[in-house]
């Protein structure tokens, strides 16, 4: 029997692993592909307190050493289910079944994606889904954000302040996202609005060097020469295997705080997984440190 089976192997999970093994915890991580999460698709982060830059897979790698080190037990499974026998929550695998006597999900989220030709294969050279992470690569250039909501806006402002021209492009002519942004953005004299149009095609041979848009208006392709572009129309939360026992809210996230406590006792939800303002490698790692130590007061009794 685990202390605590923690649901995914970013940043969150093995942030929960560190402290519950610090905290004399046997822990165990599951993750379905590879360990390391969200960020190991950033090239360099620079926005973690105290490591002025690190690549997304070394800062990966090393909290994954961390854990291990620790004693924490690594499962490359794909977790299919949770359950709760009498007070014993058991995760189930695609292999078998573990029993623990708390669980951490820290699935994540995964951005949504655009679907077009090239995308895959330019992401890290010029497609990003994180303008916070990415933006300062392509400061004095031409970079493009897609997407109409809150995310879209606010990395339609960060990236403004680098880079010398913002494309926003919204299939719409209204946007979803906060309209106090909308007007700070319409001020700002880097960036343009293109609105009612679509990207059909990214472009580039090793990175993006234009994008291909669709004027939904007009009905006319036209190019858009860019070094970047930002993808925010969303993000996809990956939690329907445990909609059966713990909340989910209307966008599938987990019904959860900043304490991390979910609607079923023992069981906790840690980073982009929950229902949360800030989603970031910072938040992940605080909320990773949080849900151990609350799993920990769990199996002492005290919550
Ligand atoms: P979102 O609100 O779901 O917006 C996604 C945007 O992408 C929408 O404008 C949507 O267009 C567009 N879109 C979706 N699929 C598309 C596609 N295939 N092609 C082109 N455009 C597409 O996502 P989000 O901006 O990431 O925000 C997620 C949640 O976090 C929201 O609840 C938001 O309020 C919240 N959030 C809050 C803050 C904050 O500071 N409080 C910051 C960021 C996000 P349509 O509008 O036409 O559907």
């Amino acid at each position: 029997m685990y202390d605590i089976g923690i649901i995914g192997g970013g940043t969150a999970g093995m942030t929960a692993a560190i402290y519950g093994q610090r905290a004399g915890k046997q822990t165990i991580i599951f993750e379905g592909s590879v360990f390391g999460g969200q960020i190991t698709s950033s090239p360099n982060v620079e926005n973690y307190p105290g490591i002025a830059s690190v690549s997304g897979t070394e800062f990966s790698m090393n909290l994954l050493d961390q854990a291990m080190k620790l004693g924490t037990e690594t499962v490359t499974e794909q977790v299919t289910g949770i359950r709760d026998e009498d007070g014993i929550k058991i995760i189930e695998t695609t292999e078998k079944e573990y029993p623990c006597r708390s669980i951490i999900i820290a699935t994540g989220v995964t951005h949504r994606h655009l679907g077009v030709p090239n995308e895959e294969r330019l992401t890290g050279a010029g497609v990003s889904y994180c303008a916070t992470c990415d933006g300062a690569f392509f400061r004095g250039r031409d970079v493009a954000v897609v997407g109409g909501g809150s995310t879209a806006l606010q990395d339609a402002e960060f990236l403004s302040n680098y880079c010398r021209k913002v494309y926003l492009i919204h299939r719409r002519d209204e946007f979803r996202g906060e309209e106090q942004i909308v007007s700070r953005l319409r001020e700002k004299e880097n960036v343009e609005f293109i609105l009612s149009a679509t990207v059909r095609e990214i472009i580039g041979d090793t990175a993006v060097e234009r994008l291909i848009l669709n004027s939904k208006k007009t009905g006319k392709e036209f190019k858009l020469e860019v070094s970047g572009v930002f993808i925010a129309v969303g993000q996809i939360p990956q939690n329907e295997i445990f909609a059966d026992v713990v909340k989910l809210d209307g966008n599938g996230f987990i019904l959860a705080a900043e304490d991390c406590v979910t609607s079923h006792p023992g069981i906790f939800a840690a980073g982009d997984c929950r229902t949360k303002e800030v989603r970031q490698l910072t938040t992940a790692a605080a909320d990773g440190a949080v849900a151990a130590l609350a799993a920990c007061k769990y199996i002492a009794g005290e919550i």
